[in-house]
């Protein structure tokens, strides 16, 4: 039997992350991951070895922007392990089907010219929308990058820029309400309120429901964040794929001495008297930890499905319940299509530019269809009649993906994991079958080809993955890709619930990390780094709180310096 000081549940991004703080910190750490390569949703693979060699997909995650807000990169050194960022330039692409487009740059102001040609009323309004969710970025950064309950932790994120912005959105008490009242608004409201132009409303709602709600849901107002952040700090991918990020956090946990081992997957953790011992693979071989096991798939599936209930009850009798019944799924997942082309698609009805490919492609012809596109998922319907998709052409930024002159294209077009009426048949009983993903990717690439009528032609092969595979492959309960929604009531210090929401857990030594946790969903590694800080802390509290609050000092004392 191995023992280590810390075992690490999945290898995804935010593991590695965890780990790779653990292991510079003079601790000894096992990663376990169920599937065959690292990465979980951070990946790079030959999907179609067969039909298309040479070809380079990202099975899931592609634009890299949380990451940018945080010092993650740097504090690790990444560039030292492999890691190169390639930016997005310009960064959004949004054909309008009256010929018209929204093409977003990095600059706010080349993007406002863009805007201008069309509409001069709506450019200025976005210049000032930008504006303000660049502020309220700017506020939440120090909340994203530390432990949700640790006010010293956050306190000392701030900086004067930073404390600049939070006094821009407070002051008098109606200016605070106000923007409260803007956090309870929907996206619908907000681009309502603030554009005339469906051109610009409707790719905006498709940012702001990236958050994986629709647009029409209060609260999603703070998806604003989406279209300021692609701004700043903008949009970056990893030179080689997604997957180079993993490899590069592989790189360095293993000169640290980390170990990452591949077809482990773990079905229990072990918890002798309240506290977790170590944990036990599929093939029955036990892995002992002296510190801790961290998990890095969500509360649910750890609770729920690895854990006795008997050790789960003995240290808080309701929180099985809790975890049934307050954690909600709203049913939304993605069917991923990946392409090998012959040739970039050619958006010919606007005024074709290859710079339009460098970044990202959205088909939202109206906030109406981005409703569509995510209200019928919640439904269990397919909004397939008319899609609205997400999609890019990575081999445009980095032709090192795929064969000299042949392209790739990535479509993301949400779908429900359970259809509605299929119930009990299909893959794990939740209705998609391959006749069935097919013939719906059919009609996204068709929806697709009205834009970009070369596109058909020139698909060489491709792979289509239904929200029921992809919950397999990646273990993503019911398909959710942020391991929960990114609702507010499961947001900060509620996610995935109150009681759990510092990283820690009622079972001494077991710690959860990952996009379960706050800051949620995407490829920013700060659930991974926040979980690593929360655990240091419990084995140090003295000397960890004194670091904390000289870094608290230190922040304000510049903040001080810098106002005189
Ligand atoms: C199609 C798609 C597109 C996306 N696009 C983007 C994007 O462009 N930008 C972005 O920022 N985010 C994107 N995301 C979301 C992003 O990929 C995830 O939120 C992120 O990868 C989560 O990282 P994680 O490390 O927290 O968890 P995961 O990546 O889920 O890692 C968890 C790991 O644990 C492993 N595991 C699960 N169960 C077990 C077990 N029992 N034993 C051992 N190992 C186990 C899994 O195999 C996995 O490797 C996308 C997601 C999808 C599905």
């Amino acid at each position: 039997m191995q023992t280590v000081d810390v075992v690490i549940i999945g290898a995804g991004h935010n593991a590695l992350v965890c780990a790779a703080y653990l292991l510079k910190a003079g601790y000894t750490v096992l990663l376990l991951e169920k599937n065959s390569i690292p990465g979980g949703g951070a990946t790079t693979e030959e999907r179609m070895p067969q039909e298309a060699a040479g070809f380079k997909f990202n099975p899931c995650a592609i634009d890299h922007i949380f990451i940018h807000l945080g010092p993650i990169v740097q504090e690790l050194e990444l560039n030292k392990y492999g890691l190169e960022y390639l930016f997005c330039d310009p960064t959004i692409f949004c054909p309008h089907p009256d010929g018209r487009y929204y093409l977003a740059h990095r600059s706010v102001e080349k993007t406002c010219a863009e805007i201008q040609r069309y509409s001069p009323s709506d450019a200025k309004q976005y210049a000032e929308f930008i504006d303000f969710w660049q502020r309220v970025t700017n506020v939440l950064i120090p909340v994203f990058n530390a432990p949700p309950k640790s006010l010293l932790d956050v306190s000392g994120n701030f900086d004067l820029g930073k404390l600049k912005d939070l006094f821009s959105l407070i002051g008098p008490p109606d200016k605070v309400l106000d923007f409260i009242r803007t956090l309870f608004s929907s996206a619908k409201d907000l681009v309502e309120g603030y554009f005339e132009e469906e051109f610009v409303k409707a790719p905006l709602a498709r940012l702001a429901a990236e958050m994986s709600m629709p647009p029409s849901q209060k609260t999603s107002g703070i998806g604003g964040i989406m279209a300021a952040m692609r701004h700043n700090p903008g949009v970056a991918r990893p030179k080689g794929g997604t997957g180079a990020l993993t490899q590069a956090l592989l790189n360095l946990v293993k000169s640290l001495g980390g170990v990452v081992l591949t077809d482990q997957q773990v079905d229990k953790v072990l918890v002798d008297n309240n506290r977790a011992v170590g944990v036990r693979v599929k093939d029955k071989t036990e892995y002992r930890a002296n510190r801790g096991v961290i998990s890095s798939i969500d509360a649910k599936r750890l609770f729920l499905h690895l854990m006795d209930a008997s050790d789960v009850d003995a240290a808080d009798p309701n929180l099985c319940d809790r975890l049934e019944k307050r954690i909600v799924d709203n049913n939304e997942s993605i069917l991923k299509i990946d392409c090998a082309l012959s040739e970039a698609p050619r958006f010919e009805h606007h005024n074709h530019k290859d710079e339009y490919l460098l970044g990202s492609v959205l088909i939202a012809d109206s906030v109406d269809h981005v409703e569509v596109a995510h209200t019928d998922c919640q439904l269990g319907k397919i909004p397939d009649e008319n899609p609205s998709m997400f999609l890019a052409v990575p081999t445009m930024l980095d032709p090192s993906m795929a064969p000299d002159g042949k392209h790739t294209l990535w479509i993301e077009f949400f779908a429900p994991y359970q259809i509605k009426g299929a119930e009990g048949t299909g893959l794990k009983g939740t209705g998609w079958t391959d006749e069935l993903k097919h013939k719906v990717a059919e009609r996204v690439l068709n929806k697709l080809a009205d834009y970009a009528p070369n596109l058909k032609n020139s698909i060489i092969a491709r792979n289509v993955e239904s929200p029921a595979e992809l919950a397999e492959r990646v273990g993503f309960l019911k398909g959710n890709y942020y391991h929960l929604d990114m609702t507010f009531d499961q947001m900060v210090f509620f996610r995935p619930l109150p009681e759990l929401a510092n990283y820690t857990t009622p079972i001494e030594g077991l710690f959860l990390t990952g996009a379960g946790t706050h800051p949620g969903g995407a490829i920013s590694g700060m659930p991974g780094r926040n979980c690593a800080h929360v655990f240091l802390h419990k084995q140090h509290p003295v000397q960890e709180t004194l670091a904390d609050a000289g870094k608290f000092f230190k922040s304000t004392a510049q903040s001080i310096l810098n106002i005189q």
